[in-house]
């Protein structure tokens, strides 16, 4: 028999003898007890390919997995944790103005490629293909509550909500029917930046759309920007830091440049929260953080508050 034969081994000049047969290790051992089958093992990858993809979503946040439907009627927010998940414009509309009361304008403008600027069509046509938006905002006249207002809202969804001179343009033409029409304008932005396909054509956007802001603050009429999650760039240095009153979503990254560009450049250590909406309301350049469900009760909120005192009037 093989377990009976011996093999000779000289370690330090001692002869030492071992069986042929090794005795196996502790940890590959296979006891009945191990060689049980446990509850389950390997049926699970059967099991997770048994759930439809699209049906559910993992949570950055708490991790947990969130039901889609559910994830949809608490307007993309984390019923466990309250963490906002991006949002497009057309559903943000839809939570905001009253039904039937929201006219677009502008909705078929499209971007063109003057620069001839590298992939730049093919990127436009792969979003609006994705998103089925002309580009990375929607403007238009609505009510919320009693109010009429010009309302434009951003969707990083497409091209990360870069401002081009469509964005540009759309927002400048709500803002001016804003003024004519003696509205408040209220923006909800979320953006990456100006546009660098479009190169400078999107730096003077923000001084277009300041421009128009002036002349509706001179007719002394609201104007309310709401910050979400990553409004960075030329966006946030021009009409989304210009409101008369500036809200936020909740854990929202707002600023101009990033943080790892401002800690490379000054070599300094950022405070922590740097660039949150909780840190930028304590230092003074938001005036309150609204989670995403109280948002509209807090512009009817507001928007009855102006109309109370200045020549703009509840329509
Ligand atoms: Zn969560």
């Amino acid at each position: 028999m093989d377990t009976t034969q011996f093999l000779k081994k000289t370690i330090d000049g001692v002869t030492q003898i071992e069986p042929a047969l090794t005795p196996p290790s502790i940890a590959t051992a296979q006891t009945g007890f191990v060689k049980k089958p446990k509850l389950g093992a390997g049926s699970s990858k059967t099991r997770k390919r048994e759930i439809p993809e699209g049906l559910w979503t993992k949570c950055p946040s708490c991790e947990s997995m969130i039901f889609d439907k559910e994830l949809d009627e608490n307007l993309k927010v984390c019923p466990k944790c309250q963490h906002h998940f991006p949002i497009g414009s057309r559903e943000r509309v839809h939570s905001l103005v009253e039904t039937c009361t929201f006219e677009e304008m502008d909705a078929q403008m499209t971007s063109v490629d003057i620069l001839k600027f590298a992939a730049y069509k093919s990127k436009l046509d792969r979003d609006r293909k994705a998103t089925t938006l002309k580009d990375a905002v929607i403007t238009g006249v609505g009510k919320i509550g009693a109010h009429r207002v010009a309302l434009g809202v951003m969707d990083f969804s497409f091209m990360g909500g870069s401002m081009g001179s469509v964005v540009g343009e759309k927002l400048t033409r709500l803002i001016e029917r804003g003024t004519e029409g003696n509205w408040p304008v209220i923006i909800i932005s979320t953006s990456g930046g100006a546009r660098m396909q479009e190169g400078c054509i999107s730096l003077m956007q923000m001084a277009k759309t300041s421009g128009a802001l002036a002349y509706h603050a001179q007719r002394r009429l609201p104007y309310v920007s709401v910050l979400t999650n990553n409004s960075y760039g030329g966006v946030m240095a021009s009409y989304a830091a210009l409101g008369d009153l500036i809200l936020a979503e909740p854990e929202a990254m707002i600023g101009f440049a990033g943080p790892r560009v401002i800690k490379d450049t000054t070599h300094a250590e950022l405070p922590p929260g740097f660039q949150t909406s909780e840190f930028l309301l304590e230092h003074g350049l938001i005036d309150s953080i609204v989670p995403r469900k109280d948002l509209k009760e807090r512009l009817v909120k507001y928007l009855d508050f102006f109309a109370a005192g200045s020549r703009y009037r509840a329509a």
